[in-house]
C-alpha cells in the first residue's frame, strides 16, 4: 500500500507538471512559428529566409513534442464512470499504514450505488491529499472522517461565488479534529508552495483544486483553530454538455472556489 501511495502521488505530480508545462510551452512556440513564417517571406535575402525556415522547423518540432506531452497528461485524466464505493474502498486501502493508532478513521458511504462521470485516479489522489493533511493536523490523535453522499443543492447555494450551483452533486467530505487553521493560513492555502510543514511541498491543495475544477466541481472548507477542519468537494452528477469535454481537454485551470 505504501508503494502504491507513492506511485499514485508521483504520477499525479508528473501529469500536473506535464499538463502545465505543455500549455505554457505551446503559448511560447506559437508566436515563434509565426515569426519563422514571416522571416521566410524575405525572399530577396536568402540568409533571412533560411533563418526563417530554421526557426519554423524547430518551432514545429517543439509543438509536436508538446502535443505528445499533452496527450500523456490527458491519458492520466480519462473520463470514466466513477463509483463512490470503489473510490472510498481504494482510499481506505491507500490509507492503510498511514493512519496512526491515535487516529480513528470513520468512513461512510451513504449511497453505495452512486456513480458519476469523472476520473477515479485523480479523485483518489485528491481525497488522499486531504486525508494525509488531516492526519498531519492531528499529531495527538483524533477522528478522521470521510463521508460520501448525494446532495441536491438549491439555487440559493454558493451565491457568494456569483453563480447558481443548483443541481445534484456528489459531496465528498474529509474532516478532522485537529489543530485547524488561523486566518493567515486560510488566506494563503491555495498558493503554490505555501506550506507550514517542514518538508511540505505546498502543492497538495492546489492539486486538489485543479482536479475538482476539471470535474466542474467546487471545493469549500471550514476550519476552526483548535477544533479542526472540514474540506468538502462537490462534483456535479450531470455535467452541462458545454464543459463535459473539459476533463478530456487537459484543462489545467486553477479556478474553482475555495
Ligand atoms: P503541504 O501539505 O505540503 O503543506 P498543502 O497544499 O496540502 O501542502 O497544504 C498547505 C497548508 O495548508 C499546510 O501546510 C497546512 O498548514 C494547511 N492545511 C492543509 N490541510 C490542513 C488541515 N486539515 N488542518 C490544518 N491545516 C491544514
Amino acid at each position: 500500500a505504501e508503494a502504491e501511495l507513492i506511485r499514485v502521488q508521483r504520477f499525479e505530480s508528473l501529469a500536473m507538471l506535464a499538463g502545465g508545462l505543455s500549455h505554457d510551452l505551446r503559448n511560447l512556440l506559437q508566436p515563434l512559428l509565426l515569426a519563422g513564417d514571416s522571416l521566410q517571406d524575405y525572399q530577396d535575402d536568402p540568409r533571412l529566409a533560411r533563418l526563417g525556415a530554421l526557426v519554423r522547423d524547430c518551432g514545429r518540432r517543439g509543438l509536436e513534442m508538446v502535443q505528445s506531452m499533452l496527450s500523456f497528461a490527458r491519458g492520466a485524466r480519462r473520463a470514466e464512470q466513477v463509483r463512490a464505493q470503489a473510490l472510498i474502498d481504494a482510499l481506505a486501502l491507500l490509507l492503510q499504514g498511514s493512519v496512526p493508532r491515535s487516529v480513528h478513521l470513520d468512513i461512510e458511504v451513504t449511497d453505495p450505488e452512486l456513480s458519476f462521470e469523472g476520473n477515479h485516479t485523480e479523485l483518489q489522489q485528491c481525497l488522499l491529499n486531504l486525508c494525509l493533511n488531516a492526519i498531519q493536523a492531528m499529531p495527538d490523535g483524533g477522528i478522521l472522517r470521510v463521508v460520501t453522499t448525494k446532495v441536491s443543492l438549491g439555487s440559493d447555494f454558493f451565491l457568494e461565488h456569483e453563480e447558481s450551483l443548483a443541481g445534484d452533486y456528489v459531496r465528498l467530505s474529509v474532516s478532522d479534529t485537529g489543530q485547524g487553521m488561523p486566518e493567515e493560513v486560510l488566506k494563503r492555502l491555495f498558493e503554490p508552495f505555501f506550506t507550514t510543514k517542514e518538508g511540505g511541498t505546498g502543492l497538495g491543495l492546489l492539486s486538489c483544486r485543479r482536479i475538482v475544477a476539471s470535474h466542474g466541481g467546487v471545493m469549500r472548507l471550514d476550519s476552526i483553530p483548535g477544533e479542526g477542519s472540514c474540506f468538502e468537494i462537490y462534483i456535479p452528477l450531470s455535467r452541462p454538455a458545454a464543459d463535459a469535454s473539459a476533463l478530456m481537454d487537459g484543462d489545467t485551470s486553477l479556478h474553482g472556489n475555495a
